[in-house]
């Protein structure tokens, strides 16, 4: 298959000089390769006709009817110019609308000759619209029947004569051409049989024009498999090679700390699931390589006690051990829990922030350096390079995606075997996209809830709904409890959210006298910032509204209510962190959506799915599902380019799993891909992922 990238596109029949540039500019296409690979984006079934006068519903997928245009007609102005031709298939009238290229069109098609019309219709009027359908001449399409595919244009190649039709006709061109019909199969014979896959020339060639529905699905299973298997192996291989070269502290015995700590003085017995993260973490820092792993857990699944087991494994192997949080505010939560929990079996910990006086300060820079300073937690002061420590073992990094991979370098040049690694995360990311980001070597997943805890009752109101839920806001703050108000704040808007969120505090103030509201918003000077936040930790006040900037990790647990006005506006993942603010203490808590009744179907799917469920990881599904997982936290900062063409990790998760088996095997049995079978495998890789080698590493 890989033979086609050594010819050039412009020797194909029907292509030459010109087309070949234009396809290379629009679409990147050089080769034959290239061109075979460009698979149609959707297929649409030319074998059923519908009927104008059976169309109804305001959401109509594509169809396809047979008529003639009765009158063209030139109406509006300026930008809403447009061509409207009232098209008849005998038994009702449609409108088929155009706003380019008027005067093409109006060429290009008659009255009275018999069209084929293909697209989605809009309810218009009493009618139905088609805004840009496709047409053909009904004479010279009649003969085909059954699956066609559509190809991605660009309105230049639209412009100079490129149409699904051509790409149909030069891919058949292409494939009846002995150098096609000579390519060797990319997948080696065993897994093509064990996994039941159709041979690569005939799913490329259904892929492009399939012989049947079935036959184009067996097609796209075969093309999903290939892509996803690649990935896989890409990634495994790269992964491997580096982990490799980084040799690390082995942390050979868990010993006094540990084991002191976790038989006398356990706050509460561990989950099922802190348990397995932490013999996980244990063995891995065990291995002899550097440990960099993910470990993802929902909001309030008990993070932080795992973190500080692993720097216990750390002090009893003789290393030093730090913890980085994004915030100030942050930074001190964990101090204080974790020093509480420390001060029972003698270990000494630090915090070192960005208001540290300078005297405490010079105190911990002594203590790393002499070792007595065990455990340092703090925000990126840790980064300075005037911090130096003794021995520093292991480093954990809480809420990363606040930090970057270049803080995160830093870090490693604090020892000169670098520290092991452990990344904690809220966000939870969807298992498929986790395997293939990570080729699922190093997440460790809490999936489990310590117990007791409540499922926050999360609701979604209207606009209109507005004095009820400050009812009930007061009902709850009667009973002792606090609650937030989050605003939306994006940077487009900024000045008007800004508006909305001080219009806001001031209502608030007005509607609860008798209680104190802080206000907190990311404009705000740092310092400001945390005296307001602080003061609702301490309780001095009640109602704390604010933007986004409360959505990472603080931890207020006598909270019982959380208000998000506007909600149609933050996205899933967003929505999610936020709620994980309330339901942290023993007390029912709530969520209550609010939004403006008129809400799209996308929108409105994806507040009922947080009134439908508390796990983040469902939610994280969805959210892939809804967004691609181009746009997912994670995806971006790993730096790979998602560039799928077939296969969907929203639903493809069940082809992915074989894909990752296979390409591990795969690699066990031929680890640097030198046999006949390995290499091969090399080159089609090398290929395929020529323009994306500069991914990083995890996370
Ligand atoms: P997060 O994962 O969000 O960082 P935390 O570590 O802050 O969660 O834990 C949330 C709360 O749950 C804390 O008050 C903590 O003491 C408590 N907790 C953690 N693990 C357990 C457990 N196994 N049983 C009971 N409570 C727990
Ligand atoms: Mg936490």
């Amino acid at each position: 298959m890989i033979q086609l990238t050594h010819y050039d596109i412009k020797y194909l029949a029907g292509v030459g000089p010109k087309r070949a540039e234009l396809l290379d500019k629009e679409l990147g296409i050089r080769s034959f390769y290239d061109l075979l690979v460009n698979f149609p984006f959707r297929y649409i079934d030319k074998s059923t006709l519908h009927h104008i006068k059976d169309l109804q519903g305001d959401d109509l997928p594509s169809v396809q009817l047979k008529g003639h245009f009765i009158t063209f007609t030139t109406q509006g102005e300026g930008a809403r110019r447009r061509l409207v031709g009232l098209f008849t298939d005998g038994t009702g009238t449609i409108e088929c609308v155009w706003f380019n290229r008027l005067k093409f069109i109006q060429q290009s098609y008659r009255t009275g000759v018999d069209y084929i019309v293909f697209g989605k219709p809009t309810p218009y009027k009493r009618t139905f619209s088609i805004i840009h359908p496709e047409v053909d001449e009904y004479e010279q399409v009649k003969d085909r029947a059954g699956m066609v595919g559509v190809y991605n244009l660009t309105e230049r190649l639209r412009k100079r004569g490129f149409s699904s039709r051509l790409f149909q006709k030069l891919n058949k061109n292409l494939l009846e051409s002995d150098i096609a019909k000579r390519i060797t199969d990319t997948l080696p014979a065993e897994l093509r049989t064990r996994r039941m896959l159709m041979p690569l020339y005939e799913a490329v060639s259904n892929m492009h024009a399939p012989t049947s529905v079935e036959a184009l699905q067996r097609a796209q299973r075969r093309m999903k498999y290939e892509e996803l298997f690649f990935l896989e192996l890409h990634i495994l291989k790269n992964i491997k090679a580096v982990s490799k070269k980084l040799r690390g502290h082995v942390f050979r015995h868990v010993g006094e700390y540990f084991n002191t700590f976790y038989s006398q003085h356990l706050p509460f017995p561990l989950t099922e699931a802190q348990k397995r993260v932490i013999k996980e973490i244990r063995a891995d820092m065990g291995s002899g390589q550097q440990m960099n792993r993910l470990l993802q857990g929902d909001v309030g699944s008990g993070k932080t006690i795992v973190a500080f087991f692993t720097a216990l494994i750390a002090l009893d192997n003789c290393y030093q051990a730090c913890l980085m949080a994004p915030t100030e505010i942050l930074a001190r939560q964990h101090y204080e829990a974790i020093s509480e929990m420390a001060a029972k079996i003698g270990v000494s910990v630090g915090l070192l922030t960005g208001s540290t006086r300078k005297r405490e300060r010079e105190a911990i820079h002594a203590g790393l350096l002499d070792g007595s300073l065990q455990l340092l937690i703090g925000t990126h002061a840790l980064l300075e390079d005037v911090v130096q420590y003794r021995n520093l073992g292991l480093a954990i990094i809480d809420e990363q995606h606040r930090f970057g991979v270049a803080q995160r370098a830093r870090l490693w040049k604090k020892n000169t075997t670098p520290p092991h690694v452990l990344v904690m995360t809220a966000t939870p990311i969807p298992r498929t996209l986790s395997m293939t980001v990570y080729g699922d070597l190093d997440v460790s997943v809490i999936n489990e809830l310590p117990p007791g805890r409540k499922p926050v009752n999360t609701y979604l109101r209207y606009e209109e709904h507005h004095a009820k839920v400050y009812e009930f806001i007061e009902s709850e703050l009667k009973k002792g409890r606090q609650a937030y108000i989050v605003y939306p704040l994006i940077e487009e808007n900024e000045k008007l959210d800004l508006l909305a969120l001080e219009e806001g505090y001031e209502i608030v103030q007005q509607r609860f006298p008798q209680y104190q509201v802080s206000m907190v918003h990311g404009k705000m000077k740092p310092a400001e910032k945390d005296a307001q936040m602080q003061k609702f930790v301490n309780r001095e006040t009640h109602i704390l509204v604010a933007t986004t900037v409360i959505e990472v990790g603080v931890n207020v647990p006598n909270a019982s209510v959380m208000v998000i006005e506007n909600a149609e506006r933050f996205g899933l993942s967003q929505l999610h962190q936020l709620r994980g603010r309330v339901g942290r203490g023993a007390d029912q808590s709530y969520c209550i959506l609010m939004s403006h009744f008129k809400l799209s179907k996308d929108t409105k799917h994806r507040l009922e799915v947080m009134t439908a469920t508390n796990d983040g990881f469902v939610v994280a599904e969805e959210d892939m599902k809804l967004r691609g997982p181009g746009d997912m936290e994670g995806t971006q900062q790993s730096g790979i380019a998602f560039n799928l063409k077939v296969a969907n990790l929203a639903s493809d998760g069940a082809i992915l799993e074989q894909a990752r088996q296979d390409a591990i095997q795969t690699l066990e049995a031929d680890p640097n891909l030198a046999s006949e079978m390995g290499r091969k495998l090399e080159a089609t890789m090398k290929v395929i992922y020529q323009h994306t080698e500069n991914w990083g590493l995890i996370s």
